[in-house]
């Protein structure tokens, strides 16, 4: 894949859904040039097809904003690290992505994204079909290269990363965490 990654651990353990010894898991790192490592643990239970996937800031749990500038086609292939608590927002398009169920963690490209956003659409697209095809015309040009957007990736618990195309067109900022809404950041559970 890219050299920023690093498998580091590969083992075999106890499934947490059905409970038998074939759970694999493969853990390996991002690291980069200008962040912190990032830990990506990914497992999968071949007896009941269980699957587990998250992300988690080796050295740094503080709050962090990414804020890429997407000027040419060739900025849709940075790559997102998004762990479950991080907002995506893309003021341009009117697109907010926030934390919750169906914000599970995932790796793609700014491009995968919207795809994302536009098969969002197309499942409330009955309920305001005019809104829909305005935004959906939006999302293509932007997927075309033809509009210069924002993105804007941002991580409480600093557990997301943005690993960009071009490195000028991103602005990383360490934000001051809201106290008394420290949650405990658990390593290694498995459980959903
Ligand atoms: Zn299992």
């Amino acid at each position: 894949m890219s050299k920023y990654i690093n498998v580091f651990e590969r083992y075999t353990t106890t499934c947490p859904l059905c409970g038998e010894e074939t759970f694999h898991v493969v853990e390996f790192t991002y690291k980069t040039p200008f962040f912190d490592e990032i830990l990506v643990i990914s497992g999968k239970c071949t007896k009941c097809g269980y699957r587990f996937f998250d992300i988690y800031n080796i050295k740094s749990h503080e709050p962090v904003r990414f804020i890429l500038k997407v000027k040419e086609i060739t900025d849709l292939n940075s790559l997102v690290i998004k762990s479950q608590t991080a907002v995506i927002t893309i003021p341009e398009l009117g697109v907010v992505i926030e934390p919750g169920m169906a914000s599970s963690p995932y790796i793609t490209t700014i491009e995968g994204i919207l795809y994302r956003v536009l098969e969002t659409l197309e499942v409330h697209k009955e309920e305001n079909r005019e809104t829909y095809e305005k935004i959906k015309e939006t999302i293509e040009n932007a997927i075309g290269g033809k509009i210069v957007f924002t993105f804007i990736l941002e991580d409480e618990f600093g557990n997301s990363l943005i690993i960009p195309r071009r490195k000028e067109n991103l602005e990383i900022i360490r934000l001051e965490r809201n106290q008394k809404s420290k949650k405990n950041n658990n390593y290694r559970k498995y459980g959903g």
